[in-house]
């Protein structure tokens, strides 16, 4: 199927807009909008068990609704990263257990790598799993862990005998613990918290790919879909800007005149404009290279994502600088699309990683 544009626009009119500000301010992400969401077919929508979008409209798809908030774009990205690898790289029990429910949204899925010593190095993951009589123990630590908060399902990664797993651990399973992680600057709507596993014990069943598969194959994958999904939704943000920022100079009155005549004002106007385009443009060969799958469609989604969130980062201060005392004043708009910009350039691998992955293909690149 190809994507609906006129529904999504309308999604992001009637379902994303009038909730974005207050689920920045009061920090947690609307359940109804979950429901909405999974109505739309927004979850899942690149498996066979959803709308089978290609990567391209997967990227218009994960632009709109990040244009309109953050964390919604980022609650798809985490279900799409859990269930990706589910169908991937599951079982069939696993697979019939919980796709359906994931994409219909019955159930809040987590994706848990990061942990409290352990950030852009994933490989060196300190959370342990044994075997013990078919039942696998784990115990360690996750940090920063987007839905934490409310999630029904974790797919926490986890080293047993040294070769890394991913398993699926539900909410009530004893020994799993939540804490809240409150007052972030951005994504604030993510639910995010720290998960504890104390000698928690689920079948060995529960492993998603082989052991040894945990880092290089499951999380690698799903790492490599929530960047293109953040690029795109760094691409949402950068229009958002461009619009905020046009309108805020068309209406805005100084000296005499609209402020959108003023010369350095119409300076930022471009380079915002400038910002806008060419994280679009470097997402959309991204999800070209995707589509086409090529053997550089991994550099060229690295790319978008360390370009894009950048811009986005730019344009939105930028916009925020075209608003004066305005862009700063309360919770939502300019300034919220600022603060969820910063965590772009950290979320799925920090600007500093991109740019180590991507330096050999510089080099390679070079020397031709
Ligand atoms: C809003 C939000 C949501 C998140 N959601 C999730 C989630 O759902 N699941 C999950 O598992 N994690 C999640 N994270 C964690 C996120 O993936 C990590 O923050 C990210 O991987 C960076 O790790 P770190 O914060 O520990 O930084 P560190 O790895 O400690 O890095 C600190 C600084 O050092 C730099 N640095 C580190 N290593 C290198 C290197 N080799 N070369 C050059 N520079 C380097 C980094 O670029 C950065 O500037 C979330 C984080 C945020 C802020």
């Amino acid at each position: 199927m190809s994507l609906d544009r006129e529904q999504l626009v309308e999604f992001g009119r009637s379902v994303l807009a009038p909730s974005a500000d207050s689920t920045d301010r009061e920090e947690s992400f609307p359940p109804s909008v979950i429901t909405e969401l999974a109505k739309a077919g927004y979850i899942g929508s690149t498996l066979p068990d959803g709308q089978r979008l290609s990567m391209a409209d997967y990227g218009e798809l994960s632009e709109e609704i990040g244009r309109h908030c953050g964390s919604a774009r980022n609650f798809v990205a985490v279900a799409d990263m859990v269930a990706g690898s589910i169908a991937r790289w599951g079982t069939k029990d696993q697979r019939d257990t919980w796709l359906a429910r994931i994409i219909n949204g019955e159930i809040v899925a987590a994706f848990a790598l990061t942990e409290p010593n352990v950030g852009s190095d994933a490989a060196a993951i300190e959370t342990t799993a044994e075997v013990r009589a078919g039942q696998l123990t784990l115990n360690g630590a996750k940090q920063w862990i987007s839905f934490a908060e409310v999630a029904d399902l974790f797919l926490v990664f986890a080293n047993l005998d040294g070769n890394p797993v991913a398993v699926l651990i539900e909410r009530d399973r004893p020994g799993l613990t939540i804490e809240p992680i409150r007052d972030l600057l951005g994504l604030r709507g993510s639910n995010l918290a720290a998960v504890t596993l104390t000698d928690c014990v689920v079948p060995d069943h529960h492993i998603v790919g082989r052991p040894g598969f945990g880092i290089t194959m499951v999380a690698s994958t799903a790492l490599d879909l929530g960047r293109y999904s953040t690029a795109w939704g760094s691409a949402g943000i950068a229009r958002a800007a461009l619009e905020a920022a046009t309108q805020r100079a068309a209406t805005r009155h100084q000296q005499g005149t609209a402020i959108k005549d003023h010369q350095l004002v119409r300076g930022l106007l471009t380079d915002i404009l400038a910002d806008a385009e060419t994280a679009r443009l470097v997402c959309q060969e991204a999800g070209r290279a995707r589509d086409a799958k090529e053997p550089d469609a991994l550099n060229a989604t690295l790319l978008a994502k360390l370009v894009a969130s950048r811009n986005a980062f730019r344009a939105a201060s930028n916009a925020v600088q075209v608003h004066g005392a305005a862009g700063i004043a309360g919770a939502g708009g300019v300034a919220r699309h600022l603060r969820d910009a910063k965590v772009m350039e950290i979320i799925e691998g920090t600007t500093q990683i991109q740019q180590h992955l991507l330096a050999d293909h510089a080099i390679r690149l070079g020397r031709h």
